[in-house]
Parts: C-alpha cells; structure tokens; sequence
C-alpha cells in the first residue's frame, strides 16, 4: 500500500505531500520483470501519478500521463484514479547506466528529445490536455515544468527510487507548492527544504512517510492532513469484453481461424495479464 502524508504550512502559504510509493513498485517489478534502471524511471512516474490521484475529490477522476524523451528505455505511460495508480515502460529490461556520481541514470534512460503530456478527466468536465517539451528526461523537473506551464502552479519536486537487483527498497518523493499570497521568504525556504530533501529514497529506508513529514515541517506551522492510501490496480478485467466487441465477431473469429494456436490473445501493457480466446468463448461477447 503506497502513502501519501499531507499538510498545509505556513498558516496556509504552502503545502507539502510525503509520497511513499515502496510497495507500488514492488509490484510494477513482479508484474513487468523491471530491471533496476527501468525501475526507478517508472517508480519516479508513478509517484507522480499517485501524486495526481491524491489530489482527486471524485472516484470517477482520472489521469495519464506519457512521457516520451526518445531515450533507450521508450515511452513511459501512468495512469491512475480512485485512489489507485497502474503504469510501464516500453523497455522494462533496459541496462544499467550511471551518471559520473554513480547513480541509474534516468535523463540518459528518459532522453529529453520529446514530451510530458497528461490528460484530465475531472468532475465529467470535457478532458483536459496538457503537453510540456522535456528539458532534463529526469522526471521530477519536468514533472515540475509540466505544474508550472500548463497548470500554472510554483512547485518543488523531489523524487527518488532505491532499488538493487533484488528488488526496490524505498521508492517516494516529497512534492510542495506555494498557494496564492506565499511570500518570497515561504518560497526560498521551500527551495532550502526540497535541496535538503533531495536523498528521500534514502529517508524513506528508516522513516515513513509520516516521519519524514513530522520531523521535516513540523516547526512551519503544519497543519497535518488526511493522508492517503494508494495501491496498484488494473481494472482490464472489466473491459476485456468491450475490447473484443470493438474487434467485432467476425473479426475476432477469422483472427482465431489464422493463429496457429486457435486463440485470439490479448495481453494488457499495464498488469502484463494475458487473456486467450477460443471461438466458443467470443459468442459470449455478442
Ligand atoms: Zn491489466
């Protein structure tokens, strides 16, 4: 179960989210077989899905979120609603590659030849757009371009993925926003933290999520929130049969006709489940 730890600070000039998504990816690496650097590129977005979910009042809102930079590892794709997020990568399998420091390079993996683009679907309002150019493929900037340009809303976005060969140990991120009227004085004092909170994945290996907000804003006049649970969750079951009547009976049936093994099969990107279909199953779409 991922966590999402909010609060309100400064006597309402700001607002921060402790982002635990530990257990999300645990699962994105069973489901995808991740390697560690496809790992922490997808654990990354979808700390931003979970994020975005979190801010949800309706159960029927939803997000998407693509990220495409042209780098080896291919598209990114999140989404989430109703307080669960689902994602994957092109590349699940990509190799390992560090930056001068010694870390998985995301923003070689990322590339910034390409866009963020989210799509909104809130309180049945017409869907909303937006699309912002990558600049650093690393996530957490763009993440924060994409706020800044297309929502305009101020941010500070930090995230972080710790994982090995045998799996993600912390996976998080710690996002803030100044809300009108912040002063400039809320705003350097925002930057100071997110610089001093740029090791999360490394906080979130001792402390939660709830930790890591008591202890680092407690002092800023912090009026702590609800909290959130995110999990992972894929609801293809439910339309894997409007899916085959949008292939339509006929089709679906000569499908079934040419595959040498007599299945019309059907894998889902998000959860990795494949579905197979004889011809004595289609009947019952239609
Ligand atoms: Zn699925």
């Amino acid at each position: 179960m991922g966590k999402i730890e909010k609060a309100i600070l400064f006597g309402g000039q700001a607002r921060v989210a402790v982002l635990d998504t530990t257990d999300i990816v645990s699962e994105l690496i069973t489901l995808h077989d991740l390697s560690p650097l496809s790992t922490v590129c997808l654990g990354r977005a979808i700390t931003i899905a979970a994020y975005m979910v979190g801010e949800f009042k309706h159960h029927k809102n939803c997000v998407n979120l693509i990220i495409d930079g042209g780098g080896p590892l291919g598209k990114i794709c999140v989404s989430g609603s109703s307080n669960t997020v689902k994602g994957f990568v092109e590349n699940p399998r990509l190799e390992s590659v560090y930056t001068n420091t010694g870390v998985l390079n995301v923003p070689y993996a990322v590339g910034s030849n390409g866009f963020l683009t989210v799509f909104k679907s809130i309180d049945d309002a017409n869907p909303y757009t937006g699309k912002v150019p990558l600049t650093r493929g690393d996530i957490a900037f763009d993440f924060a371009s994409y706020l800044q340009q297309s929502e305009s809303r101020d941010s500070a976005v930090v995230l972080g993925v710790n994982c090995s060969n045998s799996g993600c140990i912390a996976s998080g991120g710690v996002i803030m926003e100044p809300l009108p009227g912040a002063s400039e004085e809320v705003l350097y004092v925002l930057e100071d933290i997110a610089y001093n909170l740029s090791n999360i994945s490394e906080l979130l290996v001792e402390k939660t999520a709830k930790e890591i907000l008591e202890f680092h804003f407690a002092h800023f006049e912090c009026d702590i929130l609800t909290a959130n649970e995110i999990s992972f969750h894929c609801s293809c079951s439910e339309k894997i049969g409007s899916i085959i009547r949008s292939i339509g009976k006929q089709e679906a049936m000569k499908i079934i006709e040419d595959e040498k093994s007599h299945t019309l099969s059907i894998k889902c990107d998000y959860c990795s489940r494949e579905y197979k279909f004889n011809q004595s199953d289609i009947g019952r779409f239609f």
